[in-house]
């Protein structure tokens, strides 16, 4: 195997404008051969921001991967403007364990509870360290950072596109950016020890410009939501100028008034999750939601709404432990 190059000594800029091309850098040391991951590199022939977009902190969300490599592939770099570097997966040890998170003779941990990780912590920590320095050292305030999620294996979801509420500046051009990606519902990511954690709350927080992602899951990839999601990142470089011959889209109202809240409904029983509403649902207070049962058939809860809102995701995999959420709801702010 060739020399792997390691993800801290991989600069766009050494790449000679006109460049497009797939590189794997090394991540982890791994018992044979260096641990990489796959990198999308495009530089356009014109100087221009740099977006990153990346996919697979969750071994087991898989639209935004397959939406990284169908942008790239069509992605007409004579037309480019700037720099577009794509990472599908993040954490190769959740995608070769076919889990969310890092398997567990790892040390079973959630990447997107890392960051930005300690140099010399276990080996999730590290891969939150590696990515977020690398990161930092090449995006601005200028540039975009795009982090695709889903729904994963357990849940199913409406999709999303969401900012962090970082307060400055860089707020409204995250806020931008989500409004310019295009789908239908904008969501203001709650601030929480959790969401600080993440790829993109941590990024956000470091002022440069970001959104994140979710769409379907339950386990699979729907292939509008690919098609979504590749047009989200066709719209943020047209958004960025970063495509020439094409007019970057009209963000009809980028305001406050656009953005969604969720919260999440969590149970205080283990057993079987019986959901009595549907995606997309509008919801009122004390509505009830479903039930939890116990294997005898006993009902051991009712889940009901303490706000009005809407639908967003529920849990598919009908085993839950107490703690768990079990469904995701939308409320729009003020309403
Ligand atoms: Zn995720």
């Amino acid at each position: 195997m060739d020399q792997a190059v390691p993800l801290d000594h991989f600069s766009p800029s050494v790449f000679p404008p006109g460049h497009k091309g797939w590189h794997w850098l090394q991540v982890a040391d791994g018992l044979l051969n260096p641990i990489c991951i796959p990198v999308a590199l495009a530089r356009g022939r014109q100087d221009g921001p740099t977006v990153l977009a990346v996919a697979g902190v969750h071994g087991d969300e898989f639209e935004g991967m397959a939406a990284i490599g169908d942008f790239f592939g069509g992605l007409a770099v004579e037309a480019l403007c700037g720099t577009f570097v794509g990472m599908p997966v993040v954490n190769p040890f959740a995608f070769e364990g076919q889990m969310r998170e890092t398997p567990p003779i790892w040390d079973g941990l959630n990447l997107a509870r890392q960051f930005p990780g300690p140099p010399a912590g276990s080996l999730t920590q590290r891969l939150a360290h590696a990515l977020s320095a690398w990161t930092l050292s090449t995006l601005g305030g200028d540039d975009a950072f795009i982090d695709f999620h889903s729904a994963g294996t357990r849940y199913e979801y409406l999709s999303m596109v969401g900012f962090h509420p970082t307060g400055g500046p860089h707020e409204e051009k995250s806020r931008r950016l989500a409004a310019a990606f295009g789908l239908e519902r904008i969501w203001e990511i709650p601030d929480s020890p959790a969401s600080r954690t993440t790829f993109n709350g941590c990024i956000a927080r470091q002022g440069i410009p970001t959104i994140g992602t979710e769409v379907c899951g339950r386990g699979g990839l729907v292939e509008a939501d690919v098609s979504a999601l590749e047009a989200g990142i066709k719209n943020i470089l047209m958004h960025k100028n970063m495509l020439r011959d094409q007019e970057a889209p009209a963000i009809s109202s980028p305001g406050a008034s656009m953005a969604w809240r969720t919260s999440m409904v969590h149970t205080q029983t283990s057993g079987l999750f019986r959901p009595c509403v549907s995606l997309d649902e509008r919801i009122v207070p004390d509505q009830l939601l479903g039930r939890i049962n116990a294997a005898t058939g006993e009902v051991l809860e009712e889940v009901r709404a303490t706000i009005a809102g809407r639908v967003w995701g529920i849990r598919r995999f009908s085993t839950v432990r107490a703690g768990e959420y079990v469904l995701l709801i939308g409320a729009q702010a003020g309403a």
